[in-house]
């Protein structure tokens, strides 16, 4: 009895310091929980907490992805890169699905074209990663890759999203920031491109190029372990920004009426009589620009459509001029092996060497795809502008843009000398 007692009165006499002692245990309690990173982003954690992302590390097993100068390999930053951003997101509460989180491919999973080679593994591989996603229910897909560029002055990260989802922009564009802000300089945008994983998956999505490893500079940023935690710690931000920001707004939605044309159509050629646009790239551009050149080639109003394209890819083939300043997009060499047209269409055939000579990064596969589609169409103007690869729909010219439909020519990706 009168150690309760003693027990009561001591209660009474602390009461305050016992309150203060359990205030400073408390806000211990959130000092540790919250690390530095999350006070700096606007957003608190609660707000994302339960919801679902898939990371997709690129590339993997018998793919490497882009090749380094050292040897570094794409799939070796992209995977160390995926698992470091689990961590950072698993402890906000957002739940991560990873397509992959050792050095495999899934080729001999999947089922699909029986016949062997190089794209059909890559094929089966991608079958299989969409399938993940999509049976991921997640609200965001993040693919992690490297870029990769013959010139080798070109660097930065760069976010790519899927036009579909409004919602993509959104979250590219809050990666983005992060990006500059924690990585800078760079004066980058987030892009629209055709990636396969992106467009063949039903939910909004991002493509992080988390740099150039043909950058001797940035090879060597890349291969050290300190800074792809600075890269996923900058990739994790942006996605927190904009996972908060979004859960006030409408759950993103597909928009079901972008059947129109969704790039702005090309102005009519103001070239002179005989000549034409051809389209190649700058070793100095910023960003992921093309630039033209205009070349005397003779054509008379009597050639026909199909003769004028025969021309253009020929010249294409050929490279920029002697004495021009440009880059070629493509390598050089004869790789178009039918031409055809069908109304305001072309369809042109390649060679299989081509996909595999687009070096590893979607710069050189975004800007040599468009240099085809925009000079044939810029010139001819055609709508759109169909690529085979030794016949076949749906491959891709270096694993990340899908084939598998007319692509429109793209007045954004023209430099605008202003
Ligand atoms: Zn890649």
């Amino acid at each position: 009895m009168k150690d309760e007692g003693c027990f009561f009165v001591f209660c009474i006499r602390f009461a305050p310091l016992l309150y203060v002692v359990f205030l400073v245990l408390v806000i211990l309690g959130f000092v540790l929980q919250f690390n530095p990173l999350l006070r700096v982003a606007a957003p608190g954690p609660a707000s994302v907490s339960g919801r679902r992302i898939v990371i997709d590390a690129g590339h993997g097993g018998r793919d490497p992805g882009a090749v380094g100068r050292t040897g570094l390999q794409e799939k070796v930053i992209t995977l160390d890169i995926a698992r470091r951003l689990k961590r950072l997101f698993s402890r906000v509460g957002v739940y991560v699905v990873m397509t992959r989180e050792a050095d495999i491919d899934y080729s001999d999973v999947a089922e699909g074209n029986p016949v062997p080679g190089e794209l059909t593994q890559k094929r089966r591989d991608l079958l299989h990663r969409i399938r993940m996603v999509n049976q991921s229910k997640a609200d965001l897909l993040l693919s992690i890759h490297v870029n990769s560029f013959p010139q080798s002055i070109w660097s930065g990260a760069q976010c790519f999203y899927d036009l579909r989802y409004p919602a993509s922009k959104a979250a590219a564009r809050c990666i983005q920031e992060q990006l500059v802000e924690k990585l800078g300089p760079n004066r980058r945008k987030a892009l629209a491109a055709d990636y396969m994983l992106l467009k063949s998956t039903d939910l909004p999505s991002v493509t992080v190029e988390v740099g150039f490893i043909s950058n001797p500079r940035e090879e060597q940023l890349l291969a050290t372990a300190e800074y792809r935690e600075r890269l996923a710690e900058a990739i994790f931000l942006g996605t927190i920004i904009y996972l908060a920001e979004e859960e006030g707004e409408n759950r993103a939605a597909p928009v079901s009426n972008l059947t129109g044309k969704v790039y702005p159509e090309l102005p009519p050629p103001p070239v002179a009589p005989g000549f034409a646009r051809l389209f190649f790239t700058s070793p100095y551009s910023e960003d992921l620009n093309l630039y033209f050149e205009e070349r005397d080639l003779g054509l008379t109003p009597k050639d026909s459509v199909l003769m004028k394209a025969e021309r253009l890819l020929g010249e294409l083939q050929r490279g920029p001029g002697e004495n021009s300043a440009l880059l070629p997009c493509l390598p050089p060499g004869k790789w178009v092996t039918k031409i055809s047209l069908r109304g305001k269409q072309a369809i042109i055939d390649v060679k299989p060497e081509l996909a595999t000579a687009v070096n590893g990064g979607v710069a050189a596969e975004l800007l040599g795809l468009y240099s085809i589609v925009n000079t044939l169409a810029f010139n001819l103007e055609l709508e759109a502008v169909t690529v085979l690869i030794d016949g076949q729909k749906g491959y891709s010219l270096g694993g990340h843009i899908l084939l598998d439909e007319p692509v429109p020519p793209r007045e954004d990706l023209i430099h605008q000398t202003k």
